[in-house]
């Protein structure tokens, strides 16, 4: 299957740091298909509902002040296992952990200055791209390069 869908998005501190094309740049040329994309700043209670797994958490209301620090570029790309290969495209979450050549690895040191977001798993995509995205908003369309990216359909 190349239709799963991940959502991937640039937090505050990658847009203050002038990071969206370069982050946007590693998905588009790994060859992913970008499904939807905004500029946003979510309510508080909107990022509690995004990270309420980590509601125990003692870092929890730092995250949150993090995420409402400023704009935030919320994303949804499409591809053959994108979810997966966007987490390794992203680096682990303490970027002192990420290797080299990954976006964490490449652009961040503290783990709450982590730059980037990416849902880790089939499912938690599912719920992320509903809480971010009106269904309308999130765009079919054949990719062109489609046919040079993928062996098989
Ligand atoms: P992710 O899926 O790789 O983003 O990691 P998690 O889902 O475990 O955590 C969500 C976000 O919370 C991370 O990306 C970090 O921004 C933040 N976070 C996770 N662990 C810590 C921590 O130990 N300290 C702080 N300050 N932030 C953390
Ligand atoms: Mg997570």
């Amino acid at each position: 299957m190349s239709s799963e869908q991940t959502f991937i998005a640039i937090k505050p501190d990658g847009v203050q740091r002038g990071l969206v094309g370069p982050i946007i740049s590693r998905f588009e040329q790994r060859g992913f298909k970008l499904a939807a994309l905004k500029l946003v700043t979510p309510s508080k209670e909107h990022l509690e509902q995004h990270y309420q797994d980590l509601r125990e958490k003692p870092f929890f209301p730092g995250l949150v002040s993090y995420m409402l620090s400023g704009p935030i570029v919320a994303m949804v790309w499409e591809g053959r296992e994108v979810v997966k290969t966007g987490r390794t495209i992203l680096g682990a979450t303490n970027p002192l952990a990420s290797a080299p050549g990954t976006i964490r690895g490449d652009y961040a040191i503290d783990v709450g200055r982590n730059v980037c977001h990416g849902s880790d798993s089939v499912e938690n995509a599912k719920k992320e791209i509903a809480l971010w995205f009106k269904p309308e908003e999130v765009i079919s369309y054949k990719q062109s390069q489609f046919d040079w990216i993928y062996e098989k359909p």
